[in-house]
């Protein structure tokens, strides 16, 4: 069975647009950015460093993961010298 139809997808965007989207956080990547989809439409965006909100493509994605690494691994260190 289909869930979602390319007809039914577009109507849900183009509620968005008119209703605006309902962003649910779905990947914490630092204290500051966090990854978000719109549990209506499925658009998924991610904080960028100057507070607004960008598309998440892969090259996003990429950034994001290596932000994560980033601050896994500082916090990690922190935590091992005290
Ligand atoms: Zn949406």
């Amino acid at each position: 069975m289909q869930q979602s139809s390319p007809k039914s997808a577009s109507l849900r965007a183009f509620k968005c647009r008119l209703m605006g989207h309902n962003f649910k956080v779905t990947q914490k990547v630092t204290n500051y950015v966090n990854e978000y989809k719109c549990t209506c439409c499925k658009k998924e965006v991610s904080d960028n460093s100057t507070g607004g909100l960008d598309t998440l493509t892969n090259r996003t994605r990429e950034i994001n993961q290596s932000l994560r690494d980033l601050f896994t691994r500082r916090r990690q260190h922190r935590l091992s010298n005290y």
